[in-house]
């Protein structure tokens, strides 16, 4: 089973990844969060993303591309795995066809959550991360806490720079003009769902789990 989940930033990917990685027992990779640890982490590869990411930029293909084949070629991936944010460029999808080709992989299924741009942008500016375990919640779900219900962190919630208004906007554009032709890729080899984002997280996954069970369980 290898899915990627497609949409733009905010759309709930990674809220969505998490729950079919646990539905389907696959793992969720998301290179944002792999790109967030190299950066706590101050290894080499974060201490050049950091900067980066802050901006809303994208970090160059090699990098992405040498870290992805790491991760898939590693044997957590091998039952499978649910991409969040990669690829992001037509460079990226190349690269990862080759991957594929290279692992025997060809089931592979691209999911489109769609989702309305002024809703994103309301969602990631009223999201919070957990600076120690790096989980994300909405004001709601904060409300009155000073731990983190995840680690139990003590007043440990930040709005990520990049969740910050301007930010996202240029986050947006680059999604617009760099990421979305990554949909015209896979949809001229036939690979496309789409899914409307702008229900709640149980009625997208619903939707997304019965499209995943069609394609990969009933077959
Ligand atoms: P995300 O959590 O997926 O929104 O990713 C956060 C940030 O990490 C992005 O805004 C980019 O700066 C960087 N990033 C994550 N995945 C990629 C990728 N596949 N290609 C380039 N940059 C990426």
């Amino acid at each position: 089973m290898q899915i990627i989940l497609f949409g733009s930033p905010g759309v709930g990917k990674g809220t969505q990844a998490k729950l079919l990685s646990e539905q389907f027992n696959i793992p969720h990779i998301s290179t944002g969060d792999i790109l967030r640890k190299a950066v706590q982490d101050r290894t080499e590869l974060g201490i050049k993303a950091a900067e980066i990411m802050n901006r809303g930029e994208l970090v160059p293909d090699d990098i992405m591309i040498g870290i992805i084949k790491d991760v898939l070629k590693s044997d957590r991936c091998k039952n499978g795995f649910i991409l969040d944010g990669f690829p992001r460029t037509t460079v990226q999808a190349e690269a990862l066809d080759r991957l594929f080709s290279e692992l025997n992989l060809n089931d592979v299924i691209l999911v489109h959550i769609t989702a309305d741009e002024e809703e994103i942008i309301k969602r990631l500016n009223g999201r919070r991360a957990c600076k120690v375990c790096g989980s994300i919640f909405t004001l709601s779900e904060i409300e009155g806490l000073s731990e983190c219900p995840k680690c139990g962190a003590k007043d440990s919630f930040y709005l990520r720079d990049d969740d910050k208004e301007d930010v996202i906007r240029k986050r947006l554009k680059i999604y617009e003009t760099n990421t979305k032709p990554v949909l015209g890729y896979y949809e001229a080899k036939g690979k496309v769902v789409t899914i409307d984002g702008f229900g709640s997280i149980e009625e997208v996954n619903k939707d997304l789990t019965e499209v995943l069970k069609k394609k990969f369980v009933n077959n």
